[in-house]
C-alpha cells in the first residue's frame, strides 16, 4: 500500500514536472514574436504587410533582432477609392479575403498585441480634395471593420489616417537604409541611400543632406542623427503625370477627339472618357477644356511611337523655367538642396522597378537573385537606347502583353526625363545608382519605416524600436 501511494505520488510529481517544463519551453525558450499589420491605400491598389519582430522590449530593434517581413497580399478590386459601400460591412467585402489569410500568420495568443495601421497616400490626398466627405466615410468605415478584427485598435484616427508626402518619403527613406543596412550596422549618415519613390499619384525623394535650408527632417535613429530631405511631387505620380500630359495633347488639338500621342507605341490606341482626364483634382488650374470636348467625350489616343517627339513633351511637363532666379530648385519651382550627381548613392522602387524591369531585356542587364538591378554595369546613354527602341518598336510586334505594357514607353521615357532632365541625375552618377524590389523577403516601400516610427508614439511596451525619434 506505501508503495503504491509512493509512486502515485512519484506520477504526480512527473506529471506537474512535465507540465512546468513545456511551460517553461513555450514562455522562456522559445522567444515570443510581436505583429503588425500595414496597409498601403495606394492610387492604384491596396496591400497588406504583416511583420514581426521578437517581443523582447530590452533588445528592440537592436543589432541582434531585426523587424522582418512574414508576408503580404495584395488587396482584390483596385484602390481603396473604388469602394462605394462606405460602410462597415462595405470595407469588410474590399478587404476581407486578404485580411483573413494575414490574421491567419499571426498567432493567437499574439493576436491582440498586433498592432494595425493604414495609410493612404497620393490617391486619397487627391480625392480629399475633391470629395471630402467621401473620404471621411470611408475611413471612418475602415476603422469600424478594423475595430472587429481582435487585433490592437485603440488609436483608430491615427492608425488609419492619410499620411503627408514628405511622411511617405521619409518613411521610404528608413526602409530602404534599414534593408540596405545603413542604419544599425554602419551608422555614418553619408553613406546613406537617397531614395527615389514612383507611385500612381505621387513621386518621392529623399537623401541625407545636412545643407538643406528647408524640407529637411531630423531624425535620431539608433543613437544617430540623419538630417533628411524629402519632397513629394503630389500629381507627378505617373499614373496622374499621363492624365495631365493627355489633357495637355486634348488642349493642343483644339476640338479634335483623335490625336496622335508619340508615347505611345505606333498602332497602339487608347480610349479614355475626358471626364477622367479633367476629373483628377490635379487638373485643377493645369487645364482648360477646348470648345468642341466635354466630360463626356471620349478620346482617342493614337500611338505613333517616336522618341524625340515624346521626350520634348515629356520635359515640357517639367517646368524648369519656375527655377530660373534659384539655383537649388528641380522643377516646377521645388526646392532641391544638390543635384543627385553629387557622390550620393541611390535606390529607387515600387513603379521605376516595374518600368524597368520589363525595360531590362533592352539595355540589356541582368539582375540579381531577388531581382533587383545594379545600374554600375550600364550608362544612361544604353538606358535611353533602350527607351527609343521601345518607343519606336511597332505594338503589333509586341507579344505577352500584361495590362501595364501598353505604357512602358511613356512610363520610362518619363522615369528617365525627371531623373536627368528633373532631378539632375548625370551619366557619372549611374554607377551609385540601383533599382530595387525585395531585399531578402522584405518588399522595399514606405510600410516597414512608417511602422517602426509609428509605433515609437505608443506606450513603450507596444513598441518594436524604443530608439527612433523624429526631431
Ligand atoms: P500606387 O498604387 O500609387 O502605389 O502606384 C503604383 C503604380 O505602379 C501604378 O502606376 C501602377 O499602375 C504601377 N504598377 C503596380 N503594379 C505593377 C506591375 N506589376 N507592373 C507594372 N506596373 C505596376
Amino acid at each position: 500500500h506505501v508503495i503504491l501511494v509512493l509512486a502515485s505520488v512519484l506520477a504526480v510529481l512527473s506529471i506537474a514536472a512535465i507540465v512546468t517544463l513545456i511551460v517553461l519551453w513555450l514562455t522562456v525558450l522559445t522567444p515570443f514574436e510581436d505583429y503588425s499589420l500595414v496597409i498601403d491605400a495606394g492610387s492604384s491598389h491596396s496591400t497588406i504587410f504583416v511583420y514581426k519582430w521578437p517581443a523582447d522590449k530590452s533588445d528592440g530593434l537592436g543589432t541582434t533582432s531585426r523587424v522582418s517581413q512574414v508576408i503580404s497580399r495584395e488587396v482584390a478590386g483596385g484602390p481603396i477609392s473604388s469602394i462605394t459601400d462606405t460602410t462597415e460591412n462595405g470595407t469588410r467585402q474590399y478587404f476581407n479575403a486578404a485580411m483573413i489569410e494575414c490574421l491567419n500568420v499571426i498567432p493567437s495568443n499574439r493576436k491582440s498585441r498586433a498592432l494595425i495601421f493604414l495609410g493612404a497616400t497620393a490617391g486619397l490626398r487627391l480625392f480629399n480634395i475633391t470629395s471630402p466627405d467621401y473620404i471621411n466615410r470611408l475611413l471612418n468605415a475602415t476603422r469600424a471593420y478594423f475595430g472587429t478584427l481582435g487585433v490592437l485598435f485603440g488609436a483608430p484616427e491615427f492608425q488609419v489616417r492619410i499620411i503627408d508626402g514628405s511622411e511617405e518619403g521619409l518613411s521610404g527613406w528608413i526602409t530602404a537604409n534599414i534593408l540596405l543596412h545603413q542604419l544599425y550596422d554602419n551608422n555614418v549618415p553619408l553613406q546613406t541611400y537617397g531614395v527615389v519613390d514612383m507611385g500612381g499619384a505621387s513621386t518621392q525623394l529623399s537623401f541625407i543632406a545636412p545643407q538643406a535650408t528647408s524640407e529637411h527632417y531630423l531624425m535620431n535613429l539608433f543613437d544617430t542623427d540623419y538630417d533628411v530631405y524629402s519632397h513629394s511631387y503630389l500629381c507627378y505620380g505617373q499614373d496622374q503625370l499621363r492624365l495631365i500630359y493627355q489633357g495637355q495633347l486634348v488642349q493642343q488639338a483644339n476640338g479634335l477627339i483623335s490625336i496622335d500621342d508619340p508615347c505611345l507605341q505606333s498602332g497602339y490606341i487608347q480610349n479614355i472618357s475626358y471626364s477622367s482626364i479633367s476629373g483628377t483634382a490635379c487638373a485643377i488650374g493645369r487645364l482648360t477644356t477646348p470648345t468642341g470636348v466635354n466630360s463626356t467625350s471620349l478620346i482617342t489616343f493614337r500611338g505613333t511611337g517616336n522618341y524625340s517627339a515624346c521626350q520634348e513633351l515629356m520635359r515640357a511637363r517639367l517646368n524648369k523655367t519656375a527655377c530660373s532666379t534659384n539655383g537649388n530648385c528641380s522643377f516646377d519651382g521645388v526646392y532641391q538642396p544638390i543635384p543627385i550627381s553629387s557622390s550620393l548613392k541611390f535606390v529607387a522602387f515600387a513603379a521605376v522597378f516595374y518600368a524597368f524591369d520589363t525595360l531590362a531585356p533592352f539595355v540589356p542587364i541582368s539582375s540579381d537573385s531577388y531581382g533587383n538591378y545594379d545600374l554600375s554595369t550600364t550608362n544612361l546613354t544604353q538606358i535611353k537606347a533602350a527607351i527609343a527602341t521601345v518607343c519606336n518598336q511597332p505594338w503589333l510586334n509586341v507579344t505577352n502583353a500584361t495590362r501595364f505594357r501598353p505604357f512602358l514607353c511613356f512610363q520610362t521615357m518619363y522615369h528617365w526625363t525627371l531623373f536627368e532632365y528633373g532631378y539632375a541625375l548625370t551619366e557619372s552618377n549611374i554607377k551609385n545608382f540601383q533599382i530595387v524590389n525585395k531585399i531578402n523577403s522584405n518588399d522595399i516601400g514606405w510600410t516597414l519605416g512608417y511602422m517602426i516610427n509609428q509605433t515609437n508614439h505608443l506606450s513603450p511596451e507596444y513598441r518594436p524600436s524604443r530608439l527612433l525619434t523624429q526631431a
